[in-house]
């Protein structure tokens, strides 16, 4: 018997006939002997809605939030009558999820009359998805005789107070969760927690993350001592791209964390790149399943690289970022520049995604996400002014139509040719190679082209996965 944590997404909880299908998933497990963890997402799109609906409130739009309203109630109301059917808790449930959605008003309503919105704020409107979702679910696992419990992850994930991106308090939420989970997991309860949300030591509701009830459930499974973590979504496992650009990717049966932690960080959406650090440590495997394709054995994340030789595993793409270079033919004399640059940039806690220099020394680049472009390029030239007054610095400039892929595989390192193949695919193509970068683990290489050429250049960086004829020997 096991100890597992199970994770579904939005579209896992996308209507009252998928929820069905994730409570038998959750009840075979459990049939099967485990002791059984549930963590959700909110409902598909609640959470754009949520702070969409924010947003408008504070710029006046009251009409919005008040359309989000009526949506919201139309269709968790419908959501909760079609899974349970006893009327006193079917009555008991729709009262709960009134409560929340009147929450969500009177928030909505505060907002516009202050006519701003703080990140906290924002956090405590977008916690209400998932408040609402693990409600639906837990009462539906009720309906058929199991002994599910809602739970509000403000009650069990402690985070410091960084607003739509906070970190756990692992010691503290520890405690909590070997308190008031593990008892209840060993009675045969099965706990139906809130993806995506924590609270302050004061009980101030924070949000992990965009995407975050990934980070949740690994924060949960370590908290638990659980012995497996498996992320359930909407398509079969980690793929070898993102489908919906590539039709032909396949499934990846065997990733290393430290694969899927770059295949996460360079924009594979199927995991927050934070869910592995809980895991990792105490060598947890992950899977990751299709919700609407349960017999698929999905993929499995364990902590050894199982090295596929001189193969690139997956290709990855980020939008919305943009490319500054600081550039200078007085630089080369001058020590410290790139050091001044990166701290300036660092204070305004912007994110560098990809960096690279130049061998002649004359500029170095980097890239961040495009809506802190403008703040970072302000700090550096406040930073560097008297280089660019003195000319050691000509220029710092901004390149916006780029996208960074990533050839993600740790096998790569050992193997020699790898550059000059995915230069041969790319210049096949007639993609042009901005800048490239390897990643510090040596498990990616990162390549910054023109975002018109996003499509194809994926498309042919594919091949040298998809020509890779050990993915399907290298199962598990
Ligand atoms: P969930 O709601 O279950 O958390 P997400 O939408 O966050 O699901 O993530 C799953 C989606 O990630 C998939 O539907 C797919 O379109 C997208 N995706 C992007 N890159 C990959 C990849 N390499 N492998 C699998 N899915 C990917
Ligand atoms: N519901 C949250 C979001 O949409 C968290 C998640 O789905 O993981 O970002
Ligand atoms: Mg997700």
């Amino acid at each position: 018997m096991s100890v597992l944590t199970f994770k579904f997404g939005g579209t896992s909880m996308g209507d009252a006939d998928i929820i069905k299908g994730v409570a038998q998933i959750i009840l075979d497990a459990q049939a099967e002997g485990h002791q059984v963890l549930t963590v959700v997402s909110a409902m598909t799109g609640v959470t754009n809605t949520l702070l969409n609906a924010a947003r408008a409130a504070a710029e006046g739009k009251t009409e919005i939030y008040i359309k989000a309203t009526a949506d919201l109630r139309d269709r968790h109301h419908e959501t909760a009558r079609e899974l349970v059917q006893d009327a006193a808790a079917q009555e008991a449930l729709l009262a709960e999820l009134h409560r929340l959605i009147d929450d969500f008003q009177d928030l909505c309503r505060s907002i516009a009359v202050l006519g701003e919105v703080t990140n906290r704020g924002l956090d405590a409107v977008s916690s209400i998805g998932e408040r609402l979702s693990a409600r639906l679910l837990a009462a539906h696992l009720q309906e058929r005789g199991a002994a599910a419990l809602p739970v509000d992850a403000t009650t069990l994930i402690v985070t410091d107070d960084t607003f739509q991106n906070a970190a756990p308090l692992m010691e503290l939420t520890r405690a909590r969760v070997q308190e008031q989970i593990v008892p209840r997991l060993k009675a045969g309860i099965l706990p139906v927690v809130t993806g995506f949300i924590g609270a302050t030591e004061n009980g101030i509701t924070t949000t992990l993350g965009r995407g975050g009830s990934d980070y949740s459930a690994a924060i949960l499974a370590d908290c638990v001592d659980a012995d497996e973590l498996w992320i359930w979504t909407d398509v079969d496992g980690v793929m070898t791209t993102d489908p919906r650009l590539v039709p032909d990717a396949r499934v990846i049966p065997t990733l290393s964390y430290r694969e899927v932690g770059e295949l996460a960080f360079f924009g594979a959406k199927v995991l927050h790149p934070r869910t592995i650090l809980p895991v990792m440590e105490r060598g947890m495997p992950i899977r990751v399943r299709n919700t609407f394709n349960p017999t698929h054995p999905g993929t499995l994340i364990q902590p050894e690289p199982r090295l596929t030789e001189g193969t690139a595993k997956a290709i990855t793409i980020i939008r919305d970022v943009h490319l500054i270079t600081v550039a200078g033919r007085g630089m080369m004399g001058v020590p410290g520049i790139a050091g001044r640059t990166f701290t300036a940039v660092a204070r305004e806690s912007v994110n560098l995604l990809v960096i690279s220099q130049s061998s002649s020394e004359q500029s170095f680049c980097f890239i961040v996400p495009d809506s802190d472009s403008a703040r970072a390029v302000a700090a550096i030239r406040e930073e560097l002014a008297l280089e660019l007054e003195r000319r050691d610095v000509d220029r710092v400039w901004v390149q916006e139509d780029v996208v960074i892929i990533t050839v993600v595989g740790a096998g790569m390192r050992s193997t020699p040719g790898v550059a000059a193949r995915i230069f041969g695919v790319l210049a096949d193509a007639g993609v042009n190679v901005t800048v490239i970068a390897q990643g510090s683990s040596e498990s990616s290489i990162s390549l910054v082209i023109d975002s018109s050429d996003d499509e194809a250049a994926v498309r042919a960086l594919h091949t040298l996965v998809a020509n890779n004829g050990d993915q399907a020997s290298s199962s598990a």
